[in-house]
């Protein structure tokens, strides 16, 4: 029997959310973008398309790099394109942890962090969060001073809550790297714009952002870090050549010249979010006020996993999630909403409405 390295024996793998592929699901279970992309986008792929498909895109995708940064208000070698934001979380540890490096990350939070330190075979620790998903400094500071990485969402999820820059810094470790992964920084009231960088030294700090939520390109595969150019040129040295292809460069590019269309449709989820989230409280559910495109939700005595198989059946996703092992030793289980689109928010409602009645 072939035998994989010890450290993948070990693993289940991270497995993502449902992804039919058959129509007529109302699917809100993996955060994606209701709207479509700007039709700037199609067009640079179908131009892209015509154009040198034979030849290797740009190894450093410097028209992307120019774009992001001017929009971040930085040089282009702060920039660094990957393959979808989960590339460069991969070029982050790889880059920076080894076996005996600790890998740390709060919890309840996105748990790819920690798939992803188990593969490369590095040490790794929860940073469990308080109830309310504040941080309890004084019970994880010593951990976070040990930590090689710090994989801070922000917005955090499944909760969608934000933590201040105040907070952000003190969960720097001394001696490695803190990576903010702004997944959802565009849907705050105000955009994250890489303002923690400005403000803190900065090489300590890694700014990953994705295409696939405020850009609605899941599909495309397309994020990048921002990062000291010191940085940057380190993790360059990891990543693939060519790990950002022709179409992706191209249709990326074209999505981050079109500001306007991204907040345009960030501000429609934001208005869907409030919406979405007091229906909830008036139904009897608890709900997190969320700065993200989805909204954590619980009930006091309903079962989570029955009210994601009664909206199962009536074809409408939603994300279960189980968190065993919080603070206080407990499970945490509840339900992630993705804001969609009014219709769609409405159909979810009113199946709720149904089975909780
Ligand atoms: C969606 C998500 C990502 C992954 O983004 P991709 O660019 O699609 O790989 C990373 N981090 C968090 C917290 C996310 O929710």
């Amino acid at each position: 029997m072939l035998r994989f390295r010890p450290a993948i024996e070990r693993i289940d793998g991270y497995v993502p959310g449902e992804q039919p592929q058959d129509t007529g699901w109302t699917k809100l279970n993996t955060n994606e973008n209701p709207y479509p992309p700007s039709p700037r986008v199609v067009a640079a792929i179908e131009e892209a398309a015509r154009g040198r498909m034979n030849v290797y895109p740009d190894p450093l995708g410097r028209k992307f790099c120019q774009a992001a940064a001017s929009l971040f208000g930085l040089d282009p070698d702060w920039i660094l394109p990957a393959n979808g934001s989960d590339e460069n979380l991969t070029i982050i540890v790889r880059s920076f942890a080894d076996a005996d490096d600790l890998v740390t990350f709060p919890y309840p939070s996105y748990i790819l962090y920690e798939t992803l330190a188990d593969i490369q075979g590095a040490r790794h620790e929860r940073l469990l969060l308080n109830d309310d998903w504040s941080w309890d400094f004084d019970r994880i500071r010593s951990t976070v001073e040990q930590s090689r990485i710090v994989f801070v969402p922000n917005p955090n999820s499944p909760s969608g809550n934000s933590w201040s820059h105040d907070t952000i810094a003190q969960l720097v470790p001394p001696n490695g790297v803190l990576v903010l992964d702004e997944a959802y920084g565009d849907f705050p009231d105000e955009p994250h714009r890489a303002q923690i960088l400005q403000r803190e030294s900065g090489s300590r700090i890694i700014i990953t952002r994705t295409l696939s939520k405020s850009y609605s390109l899941a599909g495309l595969r397309f994020g990048f870090a921002i990062a000291h150019p010191d940085v940057i040129t380190g993790m360059r040295k990891v990543k693939d050549s060519y790990n950002c292809d022709t179409l992706a460069l191209a249709a990326a590019t074209a999505a981050i010249e079109d500001q306007d269309w991204m907040l345009a449709n960030a501000a429609k989820i934001r208005t869907t979010r409030a919406r979405l989230t007091s229906e909830l409280r008036s139904l009897g559910f608890n709900a997190v006020d969320s700065d993200a495109n989805f909204v954590w939700t619980t009930h006091p005595d309903r079962s989570h996993r029955e009210l994601y198989e009664a909206l199962k059946t009536r074809k409408i996703l939603v994300r279960l999630m189980t968190f065993p092992g919080v603070l206080g030793g407990g499970t945490l289980d509840g339900l992630r909403i993705t804001v969609g689109t009014d219709a769609e928010t409405d159909r979810f409602l009113e199946a709720l409405r149904e089975i909780v009645a």
